[in-house]
C-alpha cells in the first residue's frame, strides 16, 4: 500500500490560499453592506419614499437588498417580484423603536422664527435694563420639539438650528427640498402695548390640510397655563407660499409679564413641544 506523505504548502500555495480567503470575506462584506434588516413591527414599509404612500404588507423581519435611495428612504427588494421603501434613519437608529407609530417615518420641518440680526419681538424688564428676545425662545422650543419627534421615529428638518438669520422664502425652500410631511413655524406674539394680551394662537393659511393640522395641534394647547385662543387665519409668508401643510404657532405674548414668566421656563417649553408633537401625531393619524 502506497504511503501518502503530507507535503507542507509551498509559498505560492500559501499566497493563493490567503487570496481566496480575503476575496470571500470581501464578497461577504459587500453583500452585507448593501442589505438591511426590515422589521414591519417597528417601521413603516411603503410603496414609495414617504408615509403618504400605501403600506406594503410584510409578514416577518428579514434581510433585504437595498436597490435605491430617495429623500432618506431606501428602496429594498422584498422578493423577485416586489420592492418596497423603508425610512433609512430608522434602519440605522441606535435606539430602534419598540413599535411603529404615526410619527415613525414622517419628516417634519421645524421653523424657529427669526434669528441672527432679526431678533423678533422682545420682553423688557420694568426697569428696561434687560431685553429678552423672541428668537431665543423660538429656538429653545424648536430644539425640544425636534428631540421629541426624533424619539418617536420622525426625521426632523430645521430651518435653523442656531442663532442665524434665514430669509422667509429660504425657510420654505429648505422644507420643499426635503419633501416634508408638515411644517411647524414657531413664534411668540406681541401686542402694541405691553401687558395688553395673553394666550396661545395657532395660525393656518390654507383651508385644506393646514387647517386640519392647526386644529389637531391647537386642541392640545388647552393643558397650558396660558389661555388657548384657538385657531385663526394668518397671512404669513412661510405658511402661505408653500405646498406643504403648514401652521404657525404663537405660544404666548412675549411682551406680557404674565406670559413671559411662562415662556422662559423650561417646563413650559417642554409642554409646548409635547403638545405640538401630540397634535402632529393626531394629524398624521387622520391623513394616513
Ligand atoms: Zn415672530
Amino acid at each position: 500500500m502506497a504511503e501518502i506523505k503530507k507535503q507542507p504548502l509551498n509559498k505560492s500555495q500559501l499566497v493563493a490560499c490567503g487570496f481566496i480567503i480575503v476575496s470571500i470575506l470581501l464578497i461577504i462584506a459587500l453583500i452585507y453592506r448593501g442589505t438591511v434588516m426590515v422589521n414591519p413591527e417597528t417601521m413603516p414599509v411603503k410603496s414609495g419614499p414617504g408615509i403618504s404612500y400605501s403600506t406594503v404588507k410584510v409578514s416577518k423581519t428579514h434581510r433585504v437588498l437595498i436597490t435605491g435611495e430617495r429623500h432618506s428612504w431606501y428602496r429594498v427588494r422584498l422578493n423577485d417580484h416586489q420592492s418596497a421603501w423603508v425610512p433609512s434613519w430608522l434602519i440605522h437608529s441606535h435606539t430602534p423603536l419598540k413599535k411603529s407609530n404615526y410619527l415613525a417615518g414622517a419628516t417634519i420641518a421645524i421653523d424657529p422664527g427669526h434669528g441672527g440680526s432679526d431678533s423678533g419681538a422682545a420682553y423688557f424688564t420694568d426697569s428696561s435694563k434687560s431685553r429678552y428676545q423672541e428668537k431665543t425662545y423660538t429656538l429653545a422650543i424648536a430644539k425640544r420639539l425636534a428631540r421629541q419627534l426624533e424619539k418617536a421615529g420622525a426625521r426632523v428638518v430645521m430651518t435653523r438650528s442656531k442663532d442665524r438669520a434665514v430669509g422667509l422664502k429660504e425657510r420654505v425652500k429648505i422644507a420643499e427640498n426635503q419633501q416634508v410631511d408638515c411644517f411647524i413655524s414657531l413664534h411668540l406674539n406681541s401686542s402694541p402695548n405691553r401687558n395688553e394680551a395673553s394666550g396661545v394662537t395657532t395660525y393656518y393659511y390654507h383651508q385644506n390640510r393646514s387647517k386640519v393640522l392647526a386644529r389637531a395641534v391647537s386642541r392640545h394647547f388647552s393643558n397650558l397655563p396660558l389661555s388657548n385662543r384657538g385657531i385663526d387665519f394668518g397671512d404669513f409668508l412661510v405658511i402661505r407660499d408653500t405646498s406643504i401643510p403648514s401652521i404657525l404657532c404663537e405660544t404666548g405674548y412675549v411682551n406680557s409679564k404674565k406670559d413671559f414668566r411662562q415662556i422662559r421656563r423650561p417646563s413650559f417649553q417642554r409642554r409646548v413641544a409635547q403638545d405640538i408633537r401630540a397634535g402632529i401625531n393626531d394629524y398624521l393619524k387622520q391623513i394616513q
